[in-house]
């Protein structure tokens, strides 16, 4: 599907839908300039430009009514985003003045581009690899510090450079292997054949544990409050959001439908869940609040579990998610303790006490104890795709010399795949399927 009309010239408006000061059309495509030519008119015409060049003008309907005055900025190609001849005009930024804009370029000879299709362009001419593709994608839609910070990583390439370096190490081992099978009298060195096999699989066993935290700090974390009526849920959520979200009252089960609130830990977006109060209860509503509210939790990338520290402490009476991360937390820490342990966290809702200790705590449940100037695993493709490199490398390791040969070459295969250098279309299809249109 995404190889058809490539040699065809597109158009589309890059900028978001709705009235703004400026809008951007944007044309790709041997017929670029043309375009621009019978658009705009002004002292020079964009076709006898160099590349990387503003002029102004009019911008001019068949009849030669001025749709709008405005600029348009010429890219030669090679030298552009596409790799192709470019002209982008910049306009007033209202829909009837782009929508105008854009239907002359499609009366010149451009088609309406398909969502991603100027950016496939930029992989396909080898611009870009598809890590960096889906990285585009990703400064399109951050919302948040950690996804610009992640995406920014990855468009430099950070994620490609690292996935290389660790093709290297498997390649040396590969070459190593090889040379003992073709002369195994020689003997081969530990250093060419152990050493970078067993640094491979550790750089793919820290990339695989950036996962986790790329796709937290892309799509966000949910975080779910749980503990028995009165354990002071509520008054928790409104502590770390700084303002009234939930209601707190001094009677046991009030919470009965849940209550969302959002705020930001560490770059990431973080969406907190009150759940009703867990406890073994006969009320049919409030049994169904308890089922709900675990349903929750087993979906929460994080779970605080919250038992009051003012009365005798009694167990969580629900099993917690099985898999789930979970922070203990003693609440009410400003009355006298009626019990105390090591493993929970001290907070009191109502002096303060402890919100900064708990607040460090679920940035690093969330993200792990991963590098933050290393370019992370950003979106499940790319997980996939490490992951079922390093279950070719443990194979590898625990294979005979003419055996591992074969899992090495598979291993090498999934990492081309996750910077998309080898790829099937398919995958190169669901890639760009989320992109919007204009970029
Ligand atoms: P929930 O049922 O788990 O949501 O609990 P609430 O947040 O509604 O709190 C239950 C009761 O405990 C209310 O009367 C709160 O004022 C009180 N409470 C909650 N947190 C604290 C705290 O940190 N210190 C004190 N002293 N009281 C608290
Ligand atoms: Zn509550």
């Amino acid at each position: 599907m995404t190889r058809t009309g490539l040699s065809d010239t597109i158009a589309a408006i890059a900028t978001a839908p709705g009235s703004a000061g400026v809008g951007i059309v944007r044309v790709s495509g041997h017929r670029a300039l043309e375009v621009a030519d019978g658009l705009f008119r002004g002292k020079r015409r964009p076709s006898k430009t160099r590349g990387g060049r503003f002029l102004f003008g009019d911008l001019l309907a068949a009849d030669g009514e001025r749709l709008d005055e405005g600029l348009v900025l010429v890219f030669r190609g090679g030298r552009s985003y596409t790799g192709e001849d470019v002209a982008e005009f910049q306009t007033h930024g209202s829909p009837a003045v782009l929508g105008r804009v854009l239907a002359r370029t499609l009366e010149l000879g451009a088609r309406l581009a398909r969502p991603g299709e100027f950016t496939l362009r930029a992989y396909l001419a080898g611009r870009l690899d598809l890590a960096q593709a889906e990285a585009v994608l990703g400064l399109v839609e951050a919302q948040t510090e950690a996804a610009r910070r992640q995406a920014t990583l990855g468009l430099s390439g950070a994620l490609g450079t690292r996935v290389a370096r660790i093709g290297a190490n498997l390649t040396r081992t590969l070459a190593a292997l090889q040379a003992m099978l073709d002369y195994p009298e020689e003997g081969v060195p530990e250093e060419d054949r152990e050493l970078p096999l067993a640094a491979a699989r550790r750089d793919l066993l820290e990339l695989v544990g950036t996962a986790r935290a790329g796709q937290v700090a892309t799509r966000g974390a949910r975080l779910a409050l749980i503990g028995r009526p009165n354990a002071g849920k509520s008054s928790l959520l409104n502590a770390l959001v700084g303002f009234e979200r939930s209601i707190v009252t001094p009677l046991p089960g009030t919470t009965r439908d849940y209550l969302e609130a959002g705020l930001e830990l560490s770059g990431v977006p973080v969406t907190l869940v009150d759940t009703a109060g867990i406890r073994e209860t006969g009320d049919a509503i409030e049994a169904a609040g308890v089922r709900q509210a675990l349903n929750l939790a087993g979906g929460a990338d994080l779970v605080l579990a919250l038992e009051d520290g003012s009365a005798p402490r009694e167990a969580l009476p629900a099993e917690l998610p099985p898999g789930a991360r979970v922070i203990r937390i003693r609440t009410k820490a400003d009355l006298s303790a009626a019990w105390t342990d090591p493993g929970a966290l001290d907070v009191s809702a109502v002096t303060g006490a402890g919100l900064p200790e708990l607040r460090e705590a679920m940035g690093t449940a969330l993200l792990g104890d991963v590098s933050r100037g290393e370019a992370w695993l950003t979106t499940e493709r790319q997980a996939d795709a490490a992951r079922r490199a390093l279950a070719h490398v443990d194979a590898a390791s625990a294979l005979p010399d003419d055996l591992a040969s074969y899992e090495l070459e598979e291993a090498l295969g999934a990492l081309s795949e996750l910077t998309g250098r080898d790829v099937q279309e398919d995958v190169i299809d669901a890639v760009f399927r989320n992109f919007c249109v204009g970029k």
